[in-house]
């Protein structure tokens, strides 16, 4: 399981889960891009949007949790 995360929001990829549709990197190549190392950029889009994407994903291999600032 790889992490990505900022302060508001982690997204969790399981490679061996993935079945390589797509989806995600058509839908916000913003933020998924297979071409950049890291592959997955939190701050590329709003975490709504990221959140939305994740939740398209075909095979729950992209999983995500919104944070909560307990200060
Ligand atoms: S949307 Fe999910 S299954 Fe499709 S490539 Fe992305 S991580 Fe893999």
């Amino acid at each position: 399981m790889q992490d990505y995360r900022n302060d508001k929001i982690v997204v969790r990829y399981a490679p061996r889960i993935c079945i390589h549709a797509g989806e995600c990197v058509r839908g916000l190549p913003s933020v998924f891009n297979v071409s950049k190392n890291p592959w997955i950029d939190v701050n590329g889009a709003s975490d709504n949007a990221v959140a939305e994407q994740v939740k398209r994903c075909p095979s729950s291999a992209l999983t995500y949790e919104l944070l909560k600032k307990t200060d």
